[in-house]
């Protein structure tokens, strides 16, 4: 089956054909760690575990790697009022991160690089730019020159000279240009720090991830994944030390970028008072599927716009399919659902389709694609498998007295079914010949004891 991916780098939609299809290599950036991650930063961790999922159907082997930045800024920012140990920090957060991402459905990548054991891969490239004229030292620092690579820019497609004007670039009086970037900067006593060839110091952000990468996938493959927020400069920047210190045309033949979240169609904000994150969530008693779900609503290169509205349907609409899929035997995934995925992610429509599945009361196939997207794992979740069992027995009661009451004319026991039924949060759908009976986000199983 053809896999069509939109690469940012070509603004087009292209079919999917990989350097090795023994090995698909993908590379996606990942978390500084510091804090919980919010619920905007599982978006692209379950856009890249679908594609991850997706590939894997149809290669012998995907190696996907996503870094954790544990040299950070921010983490010497948060030991320091803390008086945590960085140690400390990195490795709780690291942990929280990967347990909130399994909440949600996301399988861990095959490599999970911590910056802090490849500096020695980041010193040896730096020193090779140097060498190759594309970065200098000065002052401790170490700068990436970038008037030295012409296609600087090309990845988001602006030029430099429009960059430093809309950009706010640090101006330092050891930068020949102001555009130039950080490479390695030099640590006080009290900041983590490395020996290198340009004193004690410690990487940039940037030079994390071309190492990493090389290290592990080479000098060019397959992939690269992140959110529209590193594509400048955090992208263009891997690119430009990258191809300079391998020597290579490009980097990623492909790059794939996912648009923003928003909460009730507002930019989710601290100062706005809409700030969450995925624990957050979680211990409210969203499941981990509702969140996944929501976010595959939405295709990955429109703003997903976060409601309570959009995690009552979801939620109404999993408990529904699973009440169907309970028991069943996974089957084939249709084409339909494959085709929407292979078609650049088409998530929405794989959705769509199984909509339709459920609609004809296709389990096997319906529960091969929720298990495809990440929605099923080892069986269907606890929180909804039990309330649906029993809304099966109350749909084949209900529709009874609907019979009974077409038959008499007498409608009044079949009211009082449909009240108990609504009192109960459970969403009472007629159809010509049947019901359907769907558990809202308020349902409350005790409430149909006396029905
Ligand atoms: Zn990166």
């Amino acid at each position: 089956m053809d896999i069509h991916l939109y690469n940012t780098a070509t603004r087009r939609k292209e079919l999917f054909a990989p350097l090795d299809p023994e090995n698909v290599r993908m590379y996606v950036c990942g978390p500084t760690v510091y804090d919980r991650a919010h619920l905007g930063n599982a978006r692209p961790v379950l856009v890249f575990d679908i594609l991850y999922r997706l590939l894997k159907t149809q290669y012998p082997r995907v190696t996907y790697v996503r870094n954790f930045t544990d040299v950070d800024d921010k983490i010497n920012a948060r030991a320091a009022e803390s008086g945590r140990s960085i140690g400390e920090i990195t490795a709780e957060t690291s942990q929280w991160f990967l347990d909130d991402m399994g909440a949600i459905g996301a399988l861990e990548p095959d490599h999970m690089p911590r910056a802090t054991a490849y500096i020695a891969e980041m010193v040896e490239m730096i020193a090779g730019l140097i060498e190759g004229g594309f970065a200098y030292a000065r002052e401790g620092h170490v700068l990436f020159r970038v008037r030295e690579y012409a296609r600087y820019g090309a990845l988001s497609g602006r030029s430099v000279d429009d960059m430093i004007a809309g950009a706010r670039v640090e101006v330092a009086p050891y930068k020949e240009d102001p555009m130039d970037f950080v490479l390695w900067k030099p640590s006080d006593d009290q900041t983590p720090g490395w020996d290198s060839p340009w004193g004690r110091g410690r990487p940039g952000w940037h030079i994390e991830c071309s190492a990493m990468a090389k290290a592990l996938l080479g000098d060019r493959f397959d992939i690269h994944g992140g959110g529209n927020d590193l594509m400048f400069p955090h992208h263009e920047n891997e690119i430009a030390q990258s191809c300079c210190a391998n020597g290579t045309e490009q980097m990623a033949t492909v790059w794939m970028h996912n648009e923003m979240l928003q909460v009730e169609g507002k930019k989710m904000s601290k100062s706005l008072g809409n700030f969450f994150t995925v624990r957050d969530l979680l211990e409210q008693g969203v499941p981990g599927e509702v969140i996944r779900f929501v976010m595959l609503s939405t295709h990955y290169r429109k703003p997903m716009d976060w409601t309570e509205k959009k995690r009552a349907e979801a939620e109404a609409t999993l408990r529904k399919w699973y009440g169907q899929v309970e028991g069943a035997d996974a089957g084939q995934v249709p084409q339909a659902v494959m085709q929407a995925l292979a078609d650049d992610l088409n998530t929405p429509q794989a959705i769509g389709e199984m909509h339709q599945l459920a609609q004809n009361s296709d389990a096997s196939a319906l529960l091969a694609s929720l298990r495809l997207v990440g929605l099923v794992a080892d069986g269907v979740p606890a929180w909804a498998a039990a309330t649906d069992a029993d809304l099966s027995a109350y749909e084949a009661a209900f529709s009874t007295v609907r019979a009974e009451a077409m038959a008499t004319k007498d409608f009044s026991k079949l009211d009082a079914m449909k009240q108990m039924l609504v009192a109960a949060g459970v969403e009472v759908k007629m159809r010509k010949d049947g019901v359907d009976l769907v558990a809202g986000p308020a349902f409350d199983p005790s409430k149909l004891e006396d029905l």
